[in-house]
């Protein structure tokens, strides 16, 4: 099974992510800010990751480039997540490694296609 990391400081946001994963077959974990995801990511990296920008201690940005300075044989796939106003953030997003973001709030079609772009469902 394909295991997706979601990283968002929203619990409502978290749990509605793993529903949606959990339909699509995915093995699904949880991380509440940057930190705790890439101390989770170090420890047994996922598949693909689904990111928030906004959170406390470690923002998404700031996650993607430390994960960029890491050393995992194998870097995940990211899913950055975004609102309609944060739209200038996309670039700098891709810019730090994203691989391809999705719109908040996202429907199981919507993520279930840019898990397809990224070669993930
Ligand atoms: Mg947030």
């Amino acid at each position: 099974m394909k295991s997706c990391l979601v990283v968002d400081d929203s619990k409502v946001i978290r749990k509605v992510a793993r529903h949606i994963l959990e339909t699509l077959d995915f093995v699904v974990r949880e991380a509440g800010d940057g930190r705790e995801a890439l101390d989770s990511c170090l420890a047994s990296p996922p598949d693909v990751i689904l990111l928030d920008w906004n959170m406390p201690v470690m923002s998404g940005l700031d996650f993607l480039r430390a994960l960029k300075g890491s050393e995992l044989p194998e870097r995940p796939k990211v899913v950055f997540c975004t609102t309609e106003n944060g739209m200038a953030y996309i670039r700098a997003a891709i810019e730090a490694g994203a691989d391809e973001y999705v719109m908040k709030p996202f429907d199981r079609e919507t993520l279930q296609s840019k898990l397809q772009i990224v070669g993930l469902a």
